[in-house]
């Protein structure tokens, strides 16, 4: 854009960059002066982001899948500084723990939650799935019909899937969105508990498998806890109203006496006392009425007399 200002105080980015190197610079047209500047991000939390088209080989495009994840992963950061990520991602060293400036370190980090049970479940959904084995990689591209029709049953599930078993299993997760379950994921790939099960990147993890470590950590029978700091859609998940995405869960809901009997709850103490009707006033006729006022006619003959 060519904006060489030095005074620039803030950037204000609308939507997912493609990149955290396109970010950096963006970013860096405020504050040229050494002066303090901010840049706020608006991105949607509850929507991965996609590239933008372009032409890329396929090379380049795994590479910027890679950066658009990095990018992603940033924005759903909520414990660690952002100035330190940054800096780091340039492979340089940051030298200081925190910045103090950024919304991490002037917030501070959410409330770290023990989220063993959910993480257990997961694992144990996943590796289910992955010890039936034999999903072909999701090539389809060989020509033979009867592999067509194994590989439509035999598909590699998905995120999505096991997120879907997980709740047509538990109805302690019914409530739990896919949202909520994409961060869990990406702190379970951190932690080096699953792996993306494609040979592609993508930027949330798609086909997730489990790795030894995660396996150990399924059959580990400690009582020590998960502890982890919730992602923002994980955040954001849990903080807006829980609302129903279709009509077969709703109808689910209400079939379980439990959840119906809590929303018939929630739905009767939500409800606004009923204001008390004011009785009617009784409309005051005028002493002059008179009752042909009441017609065209009567109002006219009414004006024509009085010229008389
Ligand atoms: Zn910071």
């Amino acid at each position: 854009m060519g904006i060489d200002k030095l005074n620039v105080r803030r950037i204000i980015h609308y939507g997912w960059p493609q990149s955290l190197e396109a970010y950096y610079q963006e970013a860096g047209r405020a504050g040229r002066d050494g002066k303090l500047a901010d840049c706020i991000l608006y991105a949607n939390l509850s929507r991965v982001p996609t590239l933008l088209p372009n032409r890329r080989s396929e090379d380049q495009t795994k590479q910027a899948y890679k950066m658009l994840s990095d990018c992603f992963r940033y924005g759903m950061n909520t414990s660690c500084c952002r100035a330190k990520i940054l800096v780091e991602y340039f492979g340089e060293d940051f030298g200081y723990g925190k910045c103090l400036l950024c919304d991490a370190c002037v917030d501070g980090p959410p409330d770290m939650q023990n989220l063993k049970e959910e993480a257990k479940i997961f694992l144990q959904v996943i590796s289910a799935y992955n010890v039936q084995s034999n999903f072909t990689d999701g090539s389809y591209d060989d020509g033979i019909n009867s592999d067509k029709i194994r590989h439509k049953f035999m598909e590699k599930p998905n995120l999505k899937m096991f997120v879907s078993i997980i709740r047509d299993q538990s109805q302690k997760f019914l409530a739990t969105d896919l949202i909520w379950w994409q961060g869990l994921a990406r702190i379970m790939e951190n932690k080096g508990y699953i792996r993306e099960g494609d040979e592609k990147v993508h930027v949330q993890i798609k086909f997730p498998e489990v790795t030894k470590l995660g396996l150990e950590f399924l059959q580990s029978e400690t009582e020590e806890s998960f502890n982890v700091y919730p992602e923002a859609d994980m955040l954001l998940s849990t903080k807006k109203s829980k609302c129903h995405s279709s009509f077969s869960e709703w109808g689910k809901g209400w079939a379980d006496p439990e959840i119906r009997r809590q929303r018939l709850e929630r739905s009767f103490n939500n409800r606004q006392p009923r204001k008390q009707r004011k009785p009617r006033k009784k409309r005051k006729w005028s002493r002059k009425f008179n009752p042909e006022s009441s017609t065209v006619r009567g109002r006219l003959s009414a004006k024509l007399s009085k010229k008389k």
